[in-house]
Formats: C-alpha cells, structure tokens, sequence
C-alpha cells in the first residue's frame, strides 16, 4: 500500500515542552484522514513536521517516502497547506492572489482555482480584506487546490467557520477528493462533522497517538452495551473504555467485546468513542448518573 504519510518514534520538543513523543504512523494515500485531539495535543506540530516547515527533534517522517525538508520543487509542489489562520493578504484583488499563487508554484491551475471560485459567487476584482470569513476560507482553499497537490494538509480549517459555510467549505473540498483522488489530512475539534467526510482517523492527545485507523474498522470494533448493574469483571466484554451506572444498570464503551446474556448491544457512535480516548484509552471511568 502507498503511504502518504509515514513516521517512526516521531518526537518534538520546544525547548522544555515535548509537543510530540514517539508517534508511529502509516497513513494510507488516497484517503481523507482527520487528525483529533484537544488543545495542544500536538496537531499543529504534526502538520508543520508533515508540510517541511519544523523538523522532527528524533525519529522520522516521510511524505511520500521524501524528507518534508527535501525541500526541492518538485516535492513542495506535491504538497499543499492551509495554516489554521489561512492569511491571506488582505489589499491584494481575489485575481492578484491567484496570479501570485501562479508565479510561485510549478503546477498552480489557475482556471480550475476560477472555476471554483465563480460556482461560489466569489468576485475576482473584490480585495481579500472585503471578503466575509468565509468567502477568506475558499479563496485559501480554493488556492491551495490549485497547486493541486497529491496531499492537501489542512489546519482546524473549519474552526472559524459558521455551520453553512462550514458545509460549504466541505463541500469544496469533497468535490476535489471526489475529482482528484488527492490524500486530505485536516485537523479539527467538529467530531460529529468527521464521520461524513471523513475515511481515516487519527487521535492525538498529549503528543501520542491515542487511536489511528480505518473509520469503518474503529466504529466496528467498538460498541455499547447496556445490562443489569454489574462490576464488568466477564472478560467476554472485552477491554471496557467507560462505564456508566444508574440504580439498576451499567452502560459500558467496550473494544472488541462480545455481548452477552441479558445485555442489549449498540454501535458506538465516532463522538463517543473519540472522547474516550481523550479521556484516557482503555482506563474505566466510573460516572455515577441519576436513578434510570
Ligand atoms: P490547538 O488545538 O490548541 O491548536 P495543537 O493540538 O495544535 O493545539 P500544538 O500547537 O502542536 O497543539 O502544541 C503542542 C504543545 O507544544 C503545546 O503544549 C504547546 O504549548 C507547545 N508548543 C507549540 N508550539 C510551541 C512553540 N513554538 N514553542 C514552545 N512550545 C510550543
């Protein structure tokens, strides 16, 4: 299988902070790849490590089994990245943006970045500055489609976004995916938006990789049961990510457990079980909640 994104024992460290320990990883190409994690988990470094921007402190990272720090233009031109505040200059015409994005990449399409921005009623005479955040947003993107890169790397593009155009935003970028087969990793905070967009997820929390996988093979692999109120001490039930009790009964996140006598089984929902994760990989965590 190609990998887009390959690392071993990746580690960073700002000074006396290590924002990334030991994370092994082998992202598959082709694929639309979420990166979770909560504040400072280490998403933004990982993305500046993967687009050649940072360097890793040990371990290693290819992009396409290059070095990100090769540096040469054929491999910058392979990759494209949208930082998480996607500045643009703000006195330069929409039409000035594109025919400076085209002067500097080797193989910037800028009919296709026109193309795009016209179905969105996005005036090319109209300065960067005058556009809503929004529109800001898919100039950004619709720029760094135009370098039409093999692997798209996108930072919380969607947190400054309202709920239509955030859909919209979306939108734009599942029709490249769809046109170009082009690998996206972007990271957010949206969970509950992922599922839809998303193939692959990656968790991050405290510079570790928490859960990395196929979204369909996670989802499959863990599941809610809900029973009479017990101490979940039957190994039948797998590794046990939380539980919840009433009065009379125990609802449990398990990974690869079997249900059993008398216990009703659900499919996690991708929310539920990123927070687990985050909130400690296969540690039980004990809620007592009001009488069902
Ligand atoms: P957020 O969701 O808030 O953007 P993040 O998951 O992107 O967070 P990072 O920005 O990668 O996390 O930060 C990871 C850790 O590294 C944090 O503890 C952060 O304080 C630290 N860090 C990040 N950049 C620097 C820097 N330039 N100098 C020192 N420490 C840094």
């Amino acid at each position: 299988m190609t990998h887009a994104l390959s690392a071993s024992s990746l580690c960073k460290r700002y000074r006396s902070t290590w924002a990334l320990r030991d994370c092994d990883l082998a992202l598959p190409a082709g694929r639309v790849i979420a990166l979770v994690g909560p504040n400072g988990a280490g998403k933004t470094t990982l993305l500046r490590l993967t687009v050649g921007l940072l360097s890793p402190t040990s371990g290693s990272i290819e992009v396409f089994d290059s070095s990100p720090t090769a540096n040469t233009p054929q491999a910058l031109a392979r990759i494209g990245f949208l930082a998480q505040e996607h500045p643009l200059y703000r006195s330069f015409t929409v039409a000035d943006l594109l025919h400076f994005g085209a002067s500097l990449n080797i193989r910037f399409d800028r009919r296709l970045a026109e193309k795009r921005l016209d179905s969105l009623g996005i005036p090319l005479d109209r300065k960067a500055g005058a556009l809503s955040g929004g529109q800001q947003s898919q100039v950004a993107l619709a720029l760094a489609l135009a370098k039409r890169p093999d692997l798209l790397v996108l930072d919380e593009p969607l947190a400054s976004l309202d709920p239509v155009a955030r859909r919209e935003f979306l939108q734009t970028l599942m029709g490249a995916v769809a046109q170009d087969g082009i690998t996206v990793l972007f990271s957010s905070h949206v969970v509950h938006e992922l599922e839809r967009v998303c193939d692959y997820l990656v968790v991050l929390n405290h510079g570790r990789i928490a859960l990395d996988g196929d979204i369909d093979a996670v989802l499959a692999r863990h599941r809610i049961l809900t029973g009479p109120r017990s101490e979940m001490d039957d190994p039948r039930l797998g590794a046990v990510l939380e539980a919840t009790h009433s009065d009379r009964h125990t609802s449990l996140l398990v990974r690869d457990g079997a249900a059993i006598d008398g216990w009703q089984e659900q499919q996690a929902g991708l929310e539920d079980v990123v927070l687990a994760y985050l909130r400690g990989s296969a540690t039980i965590e004990k809620r007592e909640v009001a009488a069902s």
